[in-house]
């Protein structure tokens, strides 16, 4: 689960780790106040929206004007305008993808005076199984592209659960940072505070970019990005209510109140499968005969026919499907609570594209005769290959 940068802030904070003083924003009315609570002389409006690049983004409305997603304000005035500017449009950034995200909260802040910019990251490195710590002079920018440019400025280590954080790690930060005295000390002391904070609330990532220090000599999270791993939400009441879920996929979203597992991708054909190796299968499938899948989609074990009604529902909900492929291996999973499934929810919803059926194992003729007595317009498949071609066939003949 992502949260907001504020959120992110506030959660650092509580761990001691040095941020900006800021108010959120939900309605322009409340910007005044909360600039003049911040007092200047200046301050910084920043769109929260769960996806990065902001500062170098671009509102798609002209009335937001032409500044980016973060502007630097120098009076309370100035703040009310960008925040009336700001609130409601939508920013592109290269993060978002061509449509944007509608910038619905702000962050007013009080602004710093930058001296240096730096990257420091945390994540899970599976391959240590450790915490890995992220860190390069050339921070503010896309680290993507200084890792394939200049890799040797992107230094890494990893820390062992055992020990935590010692002194060694502290002064590697340091040293990569070019950072000595007080500032060092201050490096041990804020890889200590975040990695207390990303153990205690089970982070799965967390990015400060830019890491600054501050004209008068103090290093500072500028920017915070944090996720949680979703399976340790349940152990953390505080991190799950921060969630948005304006910024969430809508059809993952639905699909998570139903427990299936399922992910937005930008193909064609709608998959509804059960097993998450046959759904990988059945995607890796389809893209070898020319298409490509609109969605993961694993129902699960013991789906019911609601879960399988729901899960239909989503994919023929997505403009982007051509067409539907549905590849069940009956196992726990019956054939005929498949068929009863969809049949239902094409009575609730239509079927205005090619759906292929194949069905095998558990009740497989029960779950056929159900099909074949619907009267629906379905084409039968006898093998995942069949299938395959058989769907990518008709979206191409339909297109
Ligand atoms: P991002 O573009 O989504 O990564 O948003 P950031 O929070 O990183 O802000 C983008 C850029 O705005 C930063 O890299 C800084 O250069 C600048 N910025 C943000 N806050 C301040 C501030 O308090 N003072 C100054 N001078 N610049 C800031
Ligand atoms: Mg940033």
């Amino acid at each position: 689960m992502n949260i907001h940068e504020y959120q992110a802030k506030a959660v650092l904070k509580e761990f001691g780790a040095p941020v900006s003083r800021g108010v959120a924003v939900l309605k322009a009315e409340d910007a005044e106040k909360a600039a003049k609570e911040l007092g200047g002389p200046l301050w910084v409006v920043k769109s929260q929206i769960h996806a990065g690049g902001r500062g170098k983004g671009k509102f798609k409305e002209s009335s937001a004007g032409e500044k980016g997603g973060v502007r630097l304000s120098k009076s309370v005035e100035d703040v009310v305008a960008n925040v009336k500017q700001m609130l409601g449009a939508t920013l592109v950034t290269i993060q978002t993808g061509p449509a944007g995200k509608q910038v619905n909260r702000l962050y007013i802040e009080e602004g710093s005076d930058i001296a240096k910019e730096f990257y420091l990251s945390m994540l899970v490195d599976r391959s240590t199984s450790r915490i890995a710590f992220v860190v390069s002079t050339e921070g503010g920018m896309d680290i993507e592209e200084v890792a394939h440019k200049t890799p040797e400025k992107i230094i890494t280590f990893s820390v062992d659960p055992a020990t935590g954080v010692m002194g060694h790690h502290g002064r590697r930060v340091a040293q990569a940072l070019g950072l000595t005295g007080d500032l060092a000390k201050q490096a041990q002391s804020l890889i200590e505070k975040l990695y207390k904070a990303f153990v205690a609330k089970d982070m799965e990532m967390l990015e400060i970019n830019p890491l600054i220090v501050t004209t008068d000599g103090n290093l500072k999270c500028l920017d915070a990005k944090v996720s949680f791993d979703n399976n340790a939400l349940y152990r953390h009441p505080d991190i799950a209510a921060l969630r948005d879920e304006t910024e969430e996929d809508k059809a993952e979203l639905e699909a998570s109140k139903y427990d299936l597992n399922y992910i937005t991708l930008d193909g064609t054909i709608g998959c509804m499968v059960n097993g998450a190796g046959l759904a990988m299968a059945t995607m890796d499938i389809i893209k070898l005969y020319g298409e490509s899948p609109a969605n993961f989609l694993d129902v699960g074990g013991g789906a019911s026919k609601e879960k399988v009604t729901a899960a239909f529902k989503i994919i023929t909900a997505d403009p982007n499907v051509k067409g539907i492929l549905i590849n069940i291996f009956g196992g726990i999973m019956k054939c005929d609570i498949i068929a009863e499934g969809v049949i239902a929810a094409v009575k609730e919803v239509g079927l205005k594209v090619p759906l292929v059926v194949r069905l095998e194992g558990t009740n497989v003729d029960q779950g056929k005769k159900i099909i074949s007595e619907s009267k629906l317009n379905v084409i039968p498949a006898d093998d995942l290959d069949d299938a395959a071609q058989k769907i990518v066939k008709a979206v191409k003949e339909a297109a």
